[in-house]
């Protein structure tokens, strides 16, 4: 059933000679329609999908389609390790350090590693990853009101001084 979901999917395993089995496509849906997702979310998604998958076997799923280049994986500094379907692009991330939130950027130079350091040295450079850290919109407020808290205690050392 889920094979006809996904007919591409399908062709991508057989082209790279991995076998089409059930949980590998399940974690495929879960990990697609959960983009930027935990190794958590996407077990329980694969698992609402098809119960009877084991732990290891979304694991396994997960790893074998990272390894293939289906899936992209993620690791922005501090964060659990994240998953995706859009790959091949080199796009980047804007990761919310309030609430984790991650968004996609497109790369605004070119093809990948569209950023060029200015010394290889002698490097063949692939890739290039940027993670840009920030608030997201829901978190500004909260972040503001820390920022009202944290001058107000300042001044009051500053009053306490005098
Ligand atoms: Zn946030
Ligand atoms: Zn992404």
């Amino acid at each position: 059933m889920i094979e006809s979901v996904n007919p591409d999917l399908h062709d991508a395993l057989h082209t790279l000679g991995l076998r089409v089995t059930e949980p590998r496509l399940a974690v495929f849906e879960a990990v697609q329609s959960h983009p930027h997702a935990d190794t958590e979310t996407i077990l329980d998604a694969t698992r609402a999908a098809l119960p009877s998958v084991s732990h290891q076997a979304v694991y396994d799923g997960l790893r074998t389609l990272a390894e293939a280049g289906l899936v992209r994986r993620i690791q922005p500094a501090g964060s659990l390790a994240r998953y995706e379907v859009r790959v091949g692009d080199n796009h980047h991330h804007l990761v919310c350090q309030v609430c984790g939130r991650v968004e996609d950027i497109d790369c605004v130079v070119g093809e990948a590693p569209c950023l060029t350091p200015n010394d290889d040295h002698g490097f063949v450079v692939q890739q290039a990853e940027v993670t840009f850290w920030g608030t997201c919109a829901d978190c500004a407020p909260d972040a503001d009101r820390a920022a009202d808290a944290g001058r107000t205690a300042t001044d009051d050392r500053t009053t306490s001084a005098d």
